[in-house]
């Protein structure tokens, strides 16, 4: 599943560019306000509380993240139906050359797919989050800029801490939308090898990168029943990009991709693959 996440980040950077653009159009906004009211290079409060001047600022800050906020969202409600009907065909068609048999799966309707990307996983849906997001961004980029004028502060150092402000928020919606695709993914393959009907258990797959986490390396190639309670859910954690392939009674696998090397190497589990790396 390494291409749906290839696939995450590709589409995940239109939202990036929309984040370097707002950073843009704020930074503007406030190069305005210096070359207004700068005394000395200095803001002062008095003055930009004359006439609401320093409210209007904010108001189009509002503005600017909010528009940001749409971008964000629109494209997250392009990507989540995409990745989970590529991950729901591409596990259905694992099942079939596996098994070497066809099997009975549905054409999956827009609505349900809709209805499936959207389901209330964690108490708080993922438009919530976003929109969190961008209020504590909002609120983030005011005290920066009332802490500039208070402190008398340079537009470089607001500037820059602006900067720093976009640049872990646009961290956290990369997060985010792998997060997202994780879960989407893990859902659309719960899906399938239900409607396959030939699946019965589920071997744990991590990622053969030095990235994975000890709790996801220690899992890797353990096999589960289906509808074992003790089965871990996925996504395990923040980041995490465990998967389940099928198990097929005399079936074994012979290949997985090595993601370091890219290529594909012999089936090994985590532990065999990491060991047998650090003695060559
Ligand atoms: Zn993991």
């Amino acid at each position: 599943m390494d291409s749906l996440y290839n696939l995450t980040d590709v589409q995940h950077k239109e939202v990036l560019i929309a984040y370097r653009n707002s950073l843009d159009n704020i930074r503007q906004l406030i190069a305005q306000l210096y070359v207004q009211y700068a005394v000395d290079g200095k803001l002062n409060m008095v003055e930009l509380n004359k006439y609401n001047r320093l409210m209007a600022i904010e108001k189009k800050i509002m503005e600017e993240v909010k528009n940001l906020g749409t971008i964000e969202l629109k494209q997250v409600n392009l990507i989540l139906p995409e990745i989970y009907k590529q991950a729901y065909y591409q596990s259905a068609y694992i099942i079939e050359s596996t098994a070497q048999t066809a099997i009975s799966f549905t054409l999956l309707k827009p609505e349900f797919v809709k209805e499936a990307v959207t389901y209330n996983w964690s108490g708080v849906p993922f438009s919530e989050r976003i929109w969190s997001n961008h209020d504590s961004l909002v609120r983030s980029l005011r005290t920066e800029l009332t802490r500039g004028i208070i402190e008398g502060e340079s537009i470089d150092k607001v500037a820059r801490r602006m900067k720093k402000t976009f640049d872990s928020k646009a961290y956290e919606s990369r997060r985010l939308i792998r997060t997202e695709s994780s879960r989407v993914i893990s859902a659309a393959q719960d899906k399938i090898y239900n409607d396959s009907a030939v699946v019965e258990e589920l071997i744990f797959t991590a990622t053969l990168d030095s990235q994975t986490t000890y709790g996801c390396r220690k899992l890797d190639g353990k096999r589960f029943k289906k509808d074992d309670p003790n089965k871990p859910t996925l996504p395990r954690h923040v980041n995490c990009r465990s998967c389940y392939i099928p198990y097929i009674e005399g079936l074994t696998y012979t290949t997985r991709k090595d993601n370091e090397s890219k290529k594909l190497t012999t089936y090994k589990n985590y532990d065999e693959w990491y060991n047998n790396k650090v003695k060559k």
